[in-house]
């Protein structure tokens, strides 16, 4: 089911698409909405299962079509509930999808890229480098497969795009995977359930501000001058935080809605006092939250996380000068499926790379 053979493949079309094959093959149009409705919301992963489908129809989709569905390489479970999966795509590379439970809603953390080409300074993933990008049907395919595996297709999740992978540097296949969902005919997902998480990649979330469809967005923003976020995430010398910071003074913002700014709290590097203060001072004049994430820290990454009271007095610190901030508890570390974690064994292994999976005898 997964060899790519040259047959189209019914998981890269949107509902529009699969309306136009079908027509042009002399079915009925709704037909493309009865198949959207039996892949996206009763999870069948073949068309022999299509049972309200005529025999012909059904015969067509499987001889001349595919349906790829990512298929599961393995699955672990953390301490605290939190499971990741290592899915093989059709091509034989892999990637890692995260299910995060009770938080409070259910939570799938899913990939965009297999590899990141951004090289943040403390990400596991960022040292893969970008293999290539995944296409909408594979990171629809992560849904599917995990609402299949833990049950979840008839109870409300909730989508993050912050696996492998940078969102806005495979845009065209981001939001196709995001149509693909929202649309009324299968999962129906709606867009207030997903958040977008970028480095801020800025002609891309130029055209994210213009999208009809709209998730929350989230900015990795993790310093708060260009001095030291130059260090720690190298695009940030091509799109400044002042360029960034002024999309997001005008993004399309729903009533009460915020943008989630990111901040990964490194300790000696970004943690300081003052660099609170600042941040607050930056994010002032913007509808903002801010999430600080502790340091996941790993083999092969130079940093390591600040301590419990350096964390607090940092949040404390934005608080009081009326920042909203949350703190974000990291989950499923002990299986390496935490924030930064998600990396892939591949041939031609980094350094980094290797001492990591050395470390976690992965
Ligand atoms: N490329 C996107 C989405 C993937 S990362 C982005 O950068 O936003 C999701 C979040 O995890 C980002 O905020 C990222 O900076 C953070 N992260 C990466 N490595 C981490 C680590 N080692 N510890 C904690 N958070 C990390």
């Amino acid at each position: 089911m997964n060899v790519n053979d040259g047959r189209p493949d019914l998981a890269e079309l949107d509902c529009a698409a699969l309306e136009a094959v079908l027509v042009d093959r002399g079915y009925e149009r709704f037909r493309a909405k009865q198949i959207f409705a039996w892949i996206y919301r009763h999870g069948v992963l073949d068309a022999a299962s299509m049972s309200d489908l005529p025999a012909t129809l059904r015969t067509l989709l499987a001889t001349d079509f595919r349906l790829s569905t990512p298929s599961v390489t393995s699955r672990e479970r953390s301490s605290d509930g939190t499971e990741k999966f290592l899915l093989g795509l059709s091509d034989g590379l892999h990637i890692e999808s995260v299910f995060i439970p009770d938080t409070p809603a259910m939570t799938l953390c899913v990939s965009t890229q297999v590899g990141c080409a951004m090289a943040c300074a403390f990400c596991l993933t960022g040292k893969m480098g970008l293999v290539r990008n995944l296409t909408a049907a594979e990171i629809v395919g992560q849904v599917r497969v995990l609402t299949h595996e833990l049950q979840l297709q008839s109870s409300p999740f909730n989508i993050v795009l912050m696996g492998m992978g940078e969102p806005l540097h495979n845009y065209d296949e981001t939001m196709k995977a995001l149509r693909i969902m929202a649309s009324e005919h299968g999962m129906a997902l709606p867009m207030r359930r997903v958040t977008l998480s970028t480095v801020g990649v800025l002609p891309a979330l130029e055209r994210l501000a213009r999208e009809p469809l709209m998730p929350n967005l989230a900015i990795s923003l993790h310093a708060p001058t260009d001095a030291q976020r130059g260090q720690l995430v190298p695009i940030n010398k091509k799109y400044g935080i002042e360029d960034i910071i002024e999309v997001c003074k005008r993004f399309p913002l729903k009533r009460r809605a915020r943008i989630t700014f990111e901040y990964v709290l490194l300790a000696g590097v970004n943690d300081a006092q003052e660099d609170a203060r600042k941040l607050a001072r930056l994010l002032s004049g913007v509808k903002a939250k801010i999430n600080i994430i502790p340091l996941n820290a790993a083999a092969g990454i130079p940093f390591e996380r600040p301590s419990d009271g350096t964390i607090d007095r940092f949040a404390r610190i934005l608080s009081e000068r009326g920042a909203l901030v949350s703190v974000r508890k990291s989950r499923g570390r002990d299986i390496r499926a935490a924030c930064g974690q998600l990396i892939v064994e591949g041939r031609r292994q980094s350094p980094a790379q290797r001492l990591a999976v050395a470390a976690f005898g992965g």
